[in-house]
């Protein structure tokens, strides 16, 4: 398999399964436990919780190890939200879903939200951000990197408006997080997103990092753990795996940033000289090095992915979520002011440790005559070819 879809998961580095394997066998104990097997347990968990700091430039105490990304943003804007009872809630289109359906979920129950927009860069305009500013607003919420187009977005401009309001700041970092340096202090943030299986890390863990002295609810109300703000016993293996998995990103990061960049410009080079009736999606400069996205006019995103898979074991994808069997367009596309149509023909290739020249070469052998293929026998309207 050629894999480039590292935005939707990254395989498990082997020094990560590694660290891990002790935990998974015979340090099996409840680092709650007073005993030695406990204990012993407890210290790897909190050498994680010193990594991650490190990574993110907090206190260890800043970090709360949860169930990923998607825990990490619920409880960021629910616990802010349900723990002053009652406000206004500014976030962009753009976002991940688990940002945006607990926004429209606090809605249903009496809150108020602004959606800011972006530009057709896919950015947001901090200006934006200060106009949507009320005096009951508690967060505003802007993801560091898109995960669809990978636009970067302005966020400590955007931190430092939210707080010359006293409003919180919180970030979906999950695209960032092990590709590009980040350092919550300078960067005015005061909640954060990380999930581990992003960066070569193990699923089902992440980190919601909360600057401290910050009043929120857990989400997941339960014992002690965590000092009260995440109840249920740690999922220790793969805490342990976070750890690993962010030590290995600080040493490789800034090297491997530029590697990637080399092979995404070139994969962009190739199918832009071999490919017409194509447009690059999002800002050519404020972007992740790793993703390329593109919408190819008159043809199927999926379609398009189907013969990569099944003709040439190429794994990417496209900006389209299958819902209730009807296939709807990318809402960050759309977001972008991309006629549906267009959005219809979306790809992302996505990045990463293990991606070669080889491979980039290959999708710029086979994806134009896919395309060609999928072109002659299309039903949709070409008005410029
Ligand atoms: N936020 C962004 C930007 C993401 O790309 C993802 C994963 O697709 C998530 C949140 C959810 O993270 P997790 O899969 O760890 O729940």
């Amino acid at each position: 398999m050629i894999y480039l879809d590292h935005n939707a998961t990254t395989p498990i580095d082997p020094r990560v399964f590694e660290a891990m394997k002790p935990y998974l066998t015979e340090a099996f104990g409840n680092p709650s436990s007073i005993y030695r097997a406990g204990q012993d347990v407890r210290k790897a968990v909190e050498d994680a919780r010193e990594h991650a700091a490190r990574l993110l430039g907090a206190e260890p105490r800043e970090v709360v190890f949860t169930s990923g990304g998607t825990e990490s943003d619920n409880t960021s804007i629910k616990g802010l939200a349900l723990n002053r009872g009652k406000g206004h809630i500014i976030t962009s289109t753009i976002e991940h879903p688990a940002v945006l359906k607990v926004v429209e979920w606090l809605e249903k129950r009496g809150f108020t939200a602004t959606y800011v927009p972006v530009g057709s860069d896919g950015v947001v305009d901090p200006g934006d951000i200060k106009q949507a500013i009320q005096p009951d607003t508690i967060v505003v919420s802007v993801m560091h990197a898109n995960n669809e187009v990978g636009t970067l977005q302005p966020i400590e401009q955007i931190a430092a408006i939210a707080h010359e309001r006293g409003v919180m700041f919180h970030t979906d970092a999950v695209q960032t997080t092990g590709k590009l340096p980040i350092d919550v202090k300078r960067m005015g943030i005061d909640l954060l997103s990380l999930s581990a299986h992003k960066f070569y890390g193990p699923k089902g863990t992440g980190v919601l990092y909360v600057k401290r002295g910050t009043k929120f609810d857990p989400c997941v109300h339960g014992g002690h753990q965590e000092w009260g703000r995440r109840g249920g016993t740690e999922n220790v293996a793969g805490i342990v795996g976070l750890g690993s998995a962010v030590e290995i990103a600080q040493a490789e990061m800034a090297a491997e940033a530029s590697r990637v960049r080399v092979l995404r410009d070139r994969l962009e080079a190739g199918l832009a000289e071999h490919i017409g009736d194509m447009l690059f999606n999002g800002s050519r400069e404020k972007r992740l090095p790793n993703t390329a996205s593109v919408c190819i006019k008159y043809v199927e995103g999926e379609a398009m992915l189907l013969n990569l898979d099944m003709r040439h074991g190429i794994a990417a994808s496209s900006g389209s979520a299958c819902t209730s069997g009807s296939l709807e367009p990318s809402h960050v596309l759309l977001a972008m002011g991309i006629p549906a149509e267009i959005a219809h023909g979306s790809l992302r290739f996505s990045l990463g440790r293990a991606t070669t020249r080889e491979e980039i070469d290959k999708v710029i052998e086979v994806l134009p005559p896919i395309v060609e293929k999928l072109r002659s026998m299309s039903a949709f309207p070409r008005k410029n070819s």
